[in-house]
């Protein structure tokens, strides 16, 4: 947009300096004919802009919190630990006018974002309230770093978790081989484990009353006007976090939800350790991923562009701790953060050499 003004600009500084020197009408056309295409340019991609609903509704600065909020017309059982959070139990009365064909596109992680969760027990242990409330826990740590980033990066976000949570547990059969490539790339065998997850999270949504995933975070969306609903499903298993790859059919039905695994393996394995505690780091990268942030791990640093990437960038997972790591530029400029005025200049800690990645394995494209 600036260029085009810019045109405008000069285009009117030269008729103002031509006229008060000629009265030749060809010169006169031909700047008068360069300012009208630039405005008309300016026009249309006003409209567009427009027609795109582009930047989001909620321009409010991060507050630094992630709030509770309750979904219209969802009905919880309140968790027993935690009961400001509960467990949706009546189905979802749901107009199907309010639904969209199209599964959400990704959008700038900017405005009211709203996060929902979703717990699937696995080999016959189902999630207990102490620790659906702990992992609840790790989502709203995990929420307070992106937003204190926000902050940082003085864009507009408020990241809100729904007090409703789904719960299911999954029946079917684990398939016998479930090793993601070393490149992390899917290979047919993780393809059949994401198909065996998303049947696990339909089995937990039809009760409820949604046909899809892409219908609960629809739903949720227009009944909070937020600006983007993203889903965690925390699996009761061992295995490796991910977001569904964009080269899967079954993306559309997944579109807008990461996989967060209670504890690393490298396959989906039973959990042997208690309790199923998920870590924050995990949960913050695997979110940041649903608005098209990419890995940079198992690359060089020097082979960025300087100052892009550092060792602190959370898709290096070189850190565990979240107050180690900090969204560094190429991933603001990937999450729609770019251009963004810095508000505070990050901190200088030294770091010790990481210890490559942990806890995740992602499968994006
Ligand atoms: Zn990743």
């Amino acid at each position: 947009m600036a260029w085009r003004t810019s045109y405008i600009l000069i285009g009117l500084l030269l008729l103002i300096v031509v006229t008060t020197l000629t009265t030749n009408a060809y010169w006169l056309g031909s700047l008068l004919a360069w300012v009208l295409i630039a405005l008309a340019s300016e026009v249309v991609s006003l409209i567009r802009g427009l027609l795109a609903g582009s930047g989001p509704r909620d321009l409010s600065p991060p507050d630094g919190e992630v709030g509770l909020v309750w979904v219209p017309g969802f009905e919880i059982k309140p968790n027993e630990v935690d009961p400001r959070v509960g467990l949706l139990v009546q189905p979802v009365v749901i107009s199907p006018l309010a639904l969209a064909e199209e599964a959400a596109p990704v959008v700038p992680l900017l405005g009211k974002v709203v996060i929902i969760t979703i717990f699937i027990g696995r080999d016959d242990a189902s999630w207990t309230d102490t620790e659906i409330a702990g992992c609840l826990g790790s989502v709203v740590t995990a929420g307070r770093w992106i937003e204190a980033e926000a902050i940082r990066w003085g864009v507009p976000l408020n990241l809100e978790l729904a007090t409703a949570y789904l719960v299911g547990d999954d029946a079917s059969e684990r398939p016998t081989e479930l090793a993601l490539g070393s490149d992390g790339q899917v290979d047919d065998t993780s393809v059949e484990a994401t198909r065996r997850m998303i049947r696990s999270i339909m089995q937990v949504l039809h009760p409820v009353g949604f046909d899809r995933p892409s219908e609960l975070l629809e739903v949720v969306k227009q009944r909070l006007g937020a600006d983007a609903v993203v889903g965690l499903v925390h699996p009761r298993s061992a295995g490796r976090s991910f977001v569904y790859s964009h080269n899967l059919s079954e993306v559309r039905l997944a579109a807008g939800l990461a996989i967060c695994y209670p504890r690393y393996a490298d396959h989906d394995t039973t959990l042997t350790r208690k309790p199923p505690a998920t870590d924050p780091t995990t949960i913050a990268h695997e979110l940041l991923h649903l608005f098209d942030a990419t890995d940079k791990y198992d690359v060089p640093l020097s082979r960025f562009a300087k100052r892009e990437v550092t060792r602190r960038d959370i898709m290096r997972l070189e850190r565990n701790t979240l107050s180690h790591l900090r969204i560094d530029q190429l991933t603001a400029r990937e999450i729609g953060w770019a251009g963004a005025r810095t508000l505070v200049e990050p901190k200088k800690t030294p770091l010790a050499p990481g210890n490559g990645p942990k806890g995740e394995g992602c499968n994006v494209g």
